[in-house]
C-alpha cells in the first residue's frame, strides 16, 4: 500500500509575509494526524523560515532544485548538504522549467538525483514530455529516456528512497491537465519500466501527477490507481485549494 503525497512546488512566489500566512492557514486547515504526506517547496530562501514554521508538523520541507555538486565554487547554487542542513527532507529534481529554461538534460538531472541521495534527501524526479512530443506520439519514449538515465546512474534501488512525479509539460500552469486515463497510461508504463529492473521496488514507488492539479480536478486523478498524489504549482499557494487536494488524496 502506498502512502498518496502531496507536494506544493512555490516556484519563485511569496514573501516572508505571504509564506507565513500560508504556512499558519496550512497548519490550521490540517488535521494532526494525516494518511498522506505533505511538502511545501519554497524558494531557497525562505526554506529556513519555512522550516521553523513547519517544524513539529506533519508538513515536511522541500527545495525546488539543488546543485550536482557538493561543495565549491558554483555561484549561485545550494548544494544538498546545506539543503538538509536547513531542514530539508525532500528536493524537486528534473522540473521541467528547469530542463527548458535552464538548459539541465536528462545527464545533469540524474548527477542532481545522486547528490541529493548522498545527502538523505529524497528527490522527487520530475519526468514529463512536451506538447509537441506527445501529439508526435513521443510521450512514452521520453518518459522513459528521462528515467532511464537516472536508473542507470543511480540503480534501480535508488528508487527505494525517491518519488516520481510525471508532469507533462503541456499541462504545467496551463489550466489543462491531463484526464485521468491519460494520467494513468503514463504512470502504468512508468511503473512497468521499473518493474523491469525490479518488480518489487516498482510496485512500491510513487508516482505523482502534476500538471494543473486543482480542488476540482484532484479526487479523479488520484483515485487512478497508479497515481500515488500530486506535485502541485499553482494552487499550492492558495491554503483553501492545497488543504483541499491534500483531503482528495487522503480518501484514495
Ligand atoms: C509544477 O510546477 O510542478 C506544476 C505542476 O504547476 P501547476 O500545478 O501550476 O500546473
Amino acid at each position: 500500500m502506498r502512502r498518496p503525497l502531496i507536494a506544493g512546488n512555490w516556484k519563485m512566489h511569496g514573501s516572508r509575509a505571504e509564506n507565513a500566512e500560508l504556512i499558519e492557514a496550512l497548519l490550521l486547515g490540517l488535521p494532526a494526524q494525516t494518511p498522506v504526506d505533505i511538502v511545501v517547496c519554497p524558494p531557497f530562501v525562505y526554506l529556513w523560515e519555512i522550516g521553523r514554521l513547519v517544524k513539529s508538523s506533519n508538513i515536511a520541507l522541500g527545495a525546488q532544485s539543488v546543485c550536482a555538486e557538493q561543495v565549491g565554487a558554483f555561484t549561485g547554487e545550494a548544494s544538498a548538504s546545506m539543503l538538509k542542513d536547513v531542514g530539508c527532507r525532500y528536493v524537486i529534481v528534473g522540473h521541467s522549467e528547469r530542463r527548458a529554461i535552464y538548459k539541465e538534460d536528462d545527464a545533469l538531472v540524474a548527477r542532481k538525483f545522486l547528490a541529493a541521495q548522498a545527502q538523505g534527501l529524497i528527490p522527487i524526479l520530475c519526468v514529463g514530455e512536451t506538447l509537441e512530443e506527445r501529439e508526435r506520439g513521443q510521450t512514452m519514449q521520453v518518459v522513459s529516456r528521462q528515467l532511464t538515465a537516472v536508473l542507470d546512474l543511480a540503480g534501480v534501488a535508488a528508487l527505494r528512497a525517491a518519488v516520481i512525479a510525471y508532469e507533462p509539460v503541456w499541462a504545467i500552469g496551463t489550466g489543462k491537465n491531463a484526464t485521468p486515463e491519460q494520467a494513468q497510461e503514463v504512470h502504468a508504463h512508468i511503473r512497468t519500466a521499473v518493474a523491469g529492473r525490479d518488480a518489487k521496488i516498482a510496485a512500491d514507488v510513487r508516482i505523482l501527477y502534476g500538471g494543473s492539479v486543482k480542488a476540482a480536478n484532484a479526487r479523479e486523478l488520484f483515485a487512478m490507481p497508479d497515481v500515488d498524489g500530486g506535485l502541485v504549482g499553482g494552487a499550492s499557494l492558495k491554503a483553501d485549494e492545497f488543504l483541499k487536494i491534500c483531503a482528495a488524496a487522503q480518501t484514495h
